[in-house]
């Protein structure tokens, strides 16, 4: 058996554990990249620089502006994570929760249930198809809120260091950006450049690959 998103292989179940994060850490950024495309509704808005805030890139195409309407209408992004929400709880025989009324909030709790059953949906056999589908909505708000990055080379910086309120190290994804303040997408903890080299410092140490470990002994 194969993980369905990078071929990886696995004992059991459908996603590798990095793909598994991955598509966790997608999930718990969603509400925040929903929020993200805001900006890019108001034509007012655009182009001029904000200290501190985030600042919309002046070259932006204007018809993008369409799709960044389209991700935060009902079928766009809270369509997608609600319908994985109804088809996860449906293969588990879990009644549907009650969805709150407002659009972001329907994202934050569609997105937060699907988190939730992470341990199930690694074992499901649609885990690959969701997996993707949520990579592929993350990818279409990326493209409207940040046109200039290289999809296949962000520059990683490595995962979050701050501590969340339950004691545990929040670990998400984060990625360089020149063009506007870094921020966890999931914690919300900035990370403005000057912290980038002390963060790769406090970056938890990787797993050795077996063979090096059998090598060393
Ligand atoms: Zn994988
Ligand atoms: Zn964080």
């Amino acid at each position: 058996m194969t993980c369905t998103l990078c071929k990886t292989r696995l004992e059991h179940g459908y996603l590798c554990p990095d793909c598994t994060r991955d598509t966790l850490d997608r999930l718990q950024g969603m509400a925040y990249r929903w929020k993200s495309l805001e900006e890019w509704l108001i034509p007012g808005r655009a182009g001029t620089a904000q200290y501190g805030g985030r600042v919309r890139r002046a070259e932006a195409p204007l018809p993008l502006t369409q799709e960044a309407l389209d991700l935060r209408a009902g079928g766009g992004i809270v369509g997608v994570l609600e319908d994985w929400h109804a088809a996860v709880c449906d293969a588990r025989s879990i009644p549907l929760p009650p969805r709150p009324a407002a659009i972001a909030a329907r994202v934050r709790h569609a997105a937060d249930r699907l988190a939730a059953h992470i341990h199930f949906i690694v074992l499901w056999e649609q885990a690959g198809q969701l997996a993707r589908e949520i990579r592929a909505l993350e990818a279409r708000v990326l493209e409207v809120t940040d046109p200039g990055r290289d999809e296949d080379e962000p520059t990683a910086l490595g995962r979050c260091v701050a501590e969340l309120q339950d004691g545990t190290v929040c670990g998400a994804r984060l990625y360089a950006d020149m063009g506007r303040p870094v921020q966890c997408t999931h914690c919300g903890c900035p990370y403005p450049p000057e912290t980038w080299l002390a963060l790769r410092h406090y970056q938890p140490k990787p797993a050795r690959p077996r063979q090096f470990e059998a090598a060393a002994a």
